[in-house]
C-alpha cells in the first residue's frame, strides 16, 4: 500500500529535480516512479519484483533512483544498483546521483561496491614477493621480470601512502595473470580476524558501504555475494532492494558464476608440486593437530592423483574413438579442438572413475583445513612452533591450495553422473595439441556448467530479495517477456511493463540495406560487400561504427583495405576500449573520418552521442556462434521439449543483440544517423521480419523489393 505522504514525497522529488535541470516530466519516467513505487510497496507480495523494459531516451536511472531510494527509506532497506557496465555504474556515480542529491537539497548517501580482485591484498603481494623470492624453483610461482617489477612498484607505492590499493587507481595497466597473486578472494581473505584489517583497501572500502543508502556495483558482485550466502560484502538479500539496469545480460552472467574446469595433466603436476611443498613443511617441526593434518595429507594425495590419471588415460583414449563424430567437434574461441557431450553420452567408466577421486578430495580438503587453522595460530602467535612469517605465507599457500582442490572437487563431482540433470553442458577441450587428430598427446580439459540459470536465481535471489525492479532497453521479443522470464527464473505473476522510449527515430534516422547487401553464407561475396560499403565512409566528416560477429572476418577486412585509408580506422584487436574510444573522441573533435572496427562486445554499452557515432554498420545479423557448447546445449534441451530451438530461443538472442547493437546510433533528441545492414537475409528470409519489425521505427531504406 503506497501512503499518500510517499507518493507525495516522490512526486516533489521528481518535480524538484525537473526544476533544477529545467527539463519537462517525462511520460516513460513517471510511469516507471508509479510501477516501481506500487510494486515495491506491495508489502503483502512477498520479494515483489517489475520488470520494465524502457527504450533509449526514457531516462530510466531517474526512474528508477527516485522511487527506489524513497521506498527503500520507508522500508528501511539499502538500495543495490547492479549494471553490467562500469560506464553506466560511473554515469551513477558521478552524474544522476549527485543531480539528484544537489535538485532535492538532501544528502545521498552514494557508494561503489567492488569485489575483492579489485584490491591490493596486503598479505597476498607480501607473499608472493616471499614466494618470487624463494630458491627452490619446484616452490615458487615464476614471475617474470616485467611482473617483477610491478609487484616491487605497487608494494612501495602501497606502503608509503601514495596509493590507496585500488587497483582501478593503478596508472598502469596491471597483467592480468599477476591480480590473483595480489588480490584476494572470498576463499583465501582471512577476513575480519586478518592482522592487516586495518590496512586493508577491500575491508576500508567495504566499510563504507554499510551506511550508504545507495550501493552501485556490477551483476558480477552481486552473484559472488549470493553464491556466499549473501549478505558477505553487500547487505543480505531480504535488506536489499536490488535494482538491475541492463537486465538482459543477468542470466548469461549467472551461467558463467556457475561454469568449472580442470586441465586433467595440469591439476596432476600441481598435486605433485603440493606433495612436495607438504614434505618440506613436515619438516619445519609443527607439533600436535597441524603434525598430524600434515601426516595424512602426505598419504591422501596419491589416491587423488591416481583415479584423475587414470581418467585423463580414459578420456583420451575415448575422444579418439569420437574422431569420427564431426557434429560434436567444434573449435573453442580461443582456437582449442573441442568435443561437447550429449546428456546421457558420458560412458559409465569414466564417471565411476571421476567418483573415486570424490571420497580422496573430502578428507584432502578436511585435512587442508585443520592445518590452516594450526598455521594461522602459529602466524599470530610470535612464540609459535614456527616463525610468524613463515607461518603467514604457508598458511595463504594451504589456503589457495583448498580453493583449488574445492573448485576441482566441484568440477569431479559433476563428471561424476553419466545422466545430467535439465539442461547441463559438459565438453571437453584438447590443450596442448594443433591437431584433433594428435588426441593421445593432449591434456583434457573437462568443463561444466548448467545451460540455465533460472533455478539458481530463483533460490538466491529472488526468493530472498526485499524487492527488485529488472530494467533495460531490451527484454521483450515482439513486445512479450516469457524468454526472459524464462531465462532469469522469473514467476510467470511477475508484472512487466514497456516503455517506448523518447527518440523520434523516423525523422532522426533510417535504417538501409543497401543493393549490394549479401547473404554472409558466401564469404567471399560478403567481405567484398563490406569492402565496397567501407568505400563510402572514408574521408567523410563521420563517426561510424562496423561491428563484426567474427575475429577473423575482422581481421581479413582491416588487411583488405587500401593502406591509405588504414589510419582512419581504430581497430578492436589493436588497443583496449578506453584508449580505442579515447582516440576516437579525439579525432571526431578535430572533425576527421574515424571508423571503429568492433565485435559483439562494442554492440552494447557504449555511449557516443552526437558527432562521435552517425553510422552504425551492421555486417551481419548477430545469431549465436552454433559451437557456443551452453547454448548448444540449451537448444538440445528445448528441442528434448519439443520445441523448435530457432524460434524459441536462437531467434529471441538474435533480435536482443540487434536491438542493442542499433541501439548505439541514437543516444540524444539531437542525435541523427544511419543504420546500414550488410546481411540480406533480414529481407530474403522469412524470420528477417520479425527482426526488423523488433527494431526501432526508423525510416526503412532498402527494404521495399
Ligand atoms: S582482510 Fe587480510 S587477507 Fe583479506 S583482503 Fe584484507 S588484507 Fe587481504
Amino acid at each position: 500500500m503506497v501512503s499518500e505522504q510517499l507518493k507525495s514525497d516522490i512526486r516533489n522529488t521528481y518535480d524538484a529535480f525537473l526544476d533544477q535541470v529545467g527539463g519537462q516530466a517525462r511520460r516513460g519516467q513517471m510511469q516507471m516512479l508509479g510501477w516501481i513505487t506500487k510494486t515495491l510497496m506491495h508489502t503483502s507480495t512477498p520479494n515483489p519484483k517489475v520488470v520494465i523494459e524502457a527504450g533509449t531516451g526514457t531516462g530510466k536511472t531517474l526512474g528508477y533512483l527516485i522511487p527506489g531510494l524513497m521506498c527503500a527509506r520507508a522500508l528501511g532497506k539499502q538500495v543495490v544498483v547492479a549494471t553490467a557496465t562500469v560506464s553506466l555504474q560511473r554515469q551513477l556515480l558521478d552524474k544522476d546521483i549527485p543531480l539528484l542529491a544537489d535538485s532535492t537539497g538532501q544528502a545521498i548517501e552514494a557508494k561503489l561496491a567492488k569485489g575483492r580482485r579489485r584490491y591490493l591484498c596486503p598479505i597476498r603481494i607480501e607473499h608472493t614477493r616471499f614466494e618470487a623470492g624463494q630458491k627452490d624453483e619446484q616452490l615458487i610461482r615464476p614471475l617474470s621480470d616485467p611482473q617483477r617489477t610491478m609487484v616491487e612498484g605497487m608494494y612501495t607505492h602501497f606502503h608509503s601512502g601514495d596509493w590507496n590499493g585500488d587497483l582501478d587507481d593503478w596508472d598502469d595497466s596491471i597483467d592480468r595473470d599477476l591480480i590473483p597473486m595480489i588480490t584476494s578472494d572470498h576463499g583465501n581473505c582471512r577476513g575480519r580476524r586478518c592482522e592487516a584489517i586495518e590496512e586493508c583497501p577491500f575491508y576500508n572500502a567495504r566499510d563504507e558501504i554499510d551506511d550508504a543508502e545507495i550501493i552501485i556495483t556490477n551483476h558480477d558482485l552481486v552473484l559472488s555475494d549470493l553464491a556466499l550466502g549473501g549478505g558477505v560484502v553487500l547487505p543480505a538479500p531480504g535488506e536489499a532492494i536490488y535494482i538491475f539496469d541492463e537486465a538482459h545480460q543477468l542470466a548469461d552472467k549467472a551461467i558463467s558464476h556457475q561454469t568449472q574446469n580442470l586441465q586433467l595433466g595440469a591439476f596432476n603436476d600441481w598435486l605433485n608440486s603440493l606433495a612436495k611443498r607438504i614434505k618440506e613443511t613436515s619438516k619445519l617441526g609443527l607439533e600436535g593437530g597441524g603434525k598430524a593434518a600434515l601426516g595424512r595429507l602426505d598419504r591422501q594425495i596419491t589416491p587423488i592423483t591416481q583415479p584423475i590419471a587414470n581418467l585423463h588415460d580414459a578420456m583420451s583414449s575415448w575422444l579418439g574413438q569420437q574422431m569420427g563424430d564431426s557434429k560434436r567437434w567444434s573449435q573453442s574461441a580461443s582456437g582449442l579442438h573441442l568435443y561437447r557431450l550429449a546428456p546421457g553420452q558420458l560412458p559409465s567408466e569414466m564417471a565411476h572413475l571421476a567418483s573415486q577421486a570424490i571420497e580422496p578430495f573430502k578428507l584432502c580438503i578436511a585435512d587442508l583445513d585443520t592445518l590452516i587453522e594450526a598455521l594461522k595460530a602459529d602466524a599470530e602467535n610470535a612464540n609459535g612452533e614456527l616463525d610468524t612469517e613463515v607461518a603467514r605465507n604457508l598458511q595463504a599457500y594451504m589456503n589457495e591450495s583448498k580453493i583449488r582442490m574445492e573448485r576441482a572437487l566441484a568440477l569431479i563431482k559433476s563428471w561424476s553422473r553419466t545422466q545430467t540433470q535439465g539442461p547441463e553442458a559438459r565438453w571437453v577441450l584438447m590443450r596442448g595439441v594443433e591437431r584433433r587428430s594428435e588426441f593421445e598427446d593432449a591434456d583434457p580439459e573437462l568443463w561444466y556448467s548448467p545451460a540455465n540459470a533460472a533455478e539458481g536465481l530463483q533460490e538466491q535471489l529472488w526468493n530472498q530479495c526485499a524487492g527488485a525492479v529488472l530494467c533495460s532497453a531490451t527484454l521483450a521479443i515482439s513486445k512479450r517477456f516469457d524468454k526472459t522470464y524464462q531465462a532469469l527464473g522469473l514467476g510467470a505473476e511477475t508484472p512487466c511493463f514497456i516503455i517506448d522510449g523518447g527518440f523520434d527515430y523516423a525523422n532522426q534516422g533510417q535504417i538501409v540495406m543497401p543493393d549490394y547487401a549479401v547473404e554472409p553464407t558466401d564469404s567471399e561475396a560478403h567481405d567484398k560487400a563490406i569492402l565496397t560499403h567501407l568505400d563510402t565512409l572514408w574521408g567523410r566528416d563521420l563517426g561510424a561504427l562496423v561491428l563484426f560477429s567474427s575475429r577473423a572476418q575482422l581481421s581479413r577486412i582491416y588487411e583488405a583495405i587500401d593502406q591509405r585509408v588504414a589510419s582512419q580506422v581504430l581497430s578492436q584487436l589493436a588497443m583496449g576500449k578506453g584508449a580505442l574510444i579515447g582516440h576516437h573522441q579525439l579525432r571526431r573533435d578535430q572533425r576527421q573520418t574515424s571508423v571503429i572496427f568492433g565485435l559483439q562486445s562494442y554492440s552494447e554499452g557504449i555511449d557516443l552521442p552526437g558527432h562521435l557515432l552517425e553510422e552504425v554498420v551492421i555486417t551481419r545479423l548477430p545469431f549465436l556462434q552454433p559451437d557456443d557448447p551452453i547454448q548448444a546445449t540449451y537448444a538440445e534441451w528445448v528441442e528434448a521439449q519439443g520445441q523448435r530451438a530457432f524460434s524459441a530461443l536462437t531467434l529471441p538472442l538474435a533480435s536482443i543483440r540487434l536491438r542493442q547493437a542499433v541501439g548505439r546510433l541514437i543516444r540524444s533528441e539531437q542525435d541523427t544517423g544511419q543504420v546500414t545492414l550488410l546481411d540480406r537475409r533480414i529481407k530474403s528470409k522469412g524470420y528477417g521480419r520479425q527482426l526488423l519489425d523488433d527494431l526501432p521505427g526508423f525510416r526503412r531504406v532498402g527494404f521495399d523489393s
